[in-house]
């Protein structure tokens, strides 16, 4: 009698992790969007001067701060 309620447990679990997990790989697809003030820098060919954009860009990022999501893209930088 014990065991029923044990695995609807599981079976609850189980649906909450693969439901967790999904969630997870939609925030890792997440589009990369610039900051404003950093696309306006960078279309005049400079870079950001706020330093929370800086520290973002140290990390990869876009800087959220300034409306900026996902991770930075550097493929257009060069050239
Ligand atoms: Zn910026
Ligand atoms: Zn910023």
């Amino acid at each position: 009698m014990k065991k029923f309620p044990l695995v609807v447990l599981l079976f609850a679990f189980a649906l909450v992790a693969s439901g967790g997990m999904m969630l997870a790989a939609e925030k890792k697809t997440a589009p990369s969007k610039e900051a404003k003030c950093c696309a306006t820098a960078a279309a005049n060919g400079n870079d950001c001067v706020h330093s929370c954009c800086l520290e973002a860009a140290k990390a990869g990022k876009n800087c959220k701060k300034c409306g900026g999501s996902g991770p930075r893209d550097t493929s257009a930088a060069k050239s």
